[in-house]
């Protein structure tokens, strides 16, 4: 049984003000969140005070990119092991906002998925395709280019110890979500490549869904076999719509 897991991207957004009424106000509603795993990533500034806050809660932290290299001359990088220091848990590697806005190639990412997973940090794994890739029947094509990337260089074993976001980049931000049954085929059509590898590795792997998911449309989403929790970016900024997310799959 995998255990669903709700991410909150905070990307950049958020002073410590509107961080503390945010943190605060998950802690105080996860009595009606039963089973599901819980992480927030906020700005890397803020990680320091939310690491203070979170302190023995149930939520854990995580940061939202990381540098591929362990340390030195990089100027505004930060390293695993910085994010390691401050009690991350995960790290996002390879956000289409990463991927499109900061150039960062399937070879990158790869590299930063396995600087991650070498000071312990459980990396989440984000591909998806453009609407231009989709319209052009290339979903499954960009999708296992990306993924290929990170096992070619990583190894299929590194996947036990990793999390997959699929977030059609269509659907990030733009308020229009995959239908569950879009999200569900991308979802198994991972698993089975995975599987290809090790299928004992592919059944354990978690999936989470990004993209445009609100409250509304969370349970039907978490309803489908092979997604396992999601990834939320715009709706973990209102700390209802993140319960009420975080309840959908817990
Ligand atoms: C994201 O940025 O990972 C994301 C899924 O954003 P949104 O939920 O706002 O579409």
């Amino acid at each position: 049984m995998r255990r669903p897991m709700v991410a909150g991207n905070w990307k950049m957004n958020g002073t410590q003000a509107e961080a503390a009424a945010l943190v605060g106000g998950i802690e105080q509603g996860l009595a009606g969140v039963r089973h599901a795993e819980i992480l927030v990533c906020p700005p890397y500034i803020l990680v320091p005070v939310v690491a203070e806050w979170l302190s023995g809660s149930r939520v854990t932290w995580g940061g939202q990119n990381l540098s591929a290299h362990k340390s030195g001359a990089y100027t505004g990088e930060i390293s695993g092991s910085m994010l390691r220091d401050f009690g991350c848990s995960h790290v996002i590697v390879g956000h289409s906002e990463r991927r499109a806005l900061y150039g960062e190639s399937d070879q990158t990412v790869a590299e930063k998925f396995r600087a991650a997973q070498s000071v312990g940090l459980v990396p989440i794994l984000c591909v998806g395709e453009t609407l231009a890739e989709r319209e052009a029947s290339q979903t499954e094509t960009v999708v296992a280019r990306q993924l290929d990337a990170v096992v070619k260089l990583a190894g299929i074993a590194a996947m036990d110890n990793a999390i997959v976001a699929y977030e059609p980049v269509w659907a990030i931000g733009t308020g229009r979500t995959a239908t569950p049954e879009q999200a569900q085929s991308v979802h198994a059509f991972i698993r089975a490549r995975l599987a290809q590898l090790s299928a004992t590795v592919a059944e354990r792997l978690r999936i989470l869904y990004g993209g445009s998911v609100k409250a509304a449309n969370a349970q039907q989403l978490f309803g489908q076999p092979d997604i396992d929790g999601g990834l939320i970016g715009g709706a973990s900024l209102d700390v209802e719509e993140f319960l009420a997310i975080c309840r959908a799959a817990g």
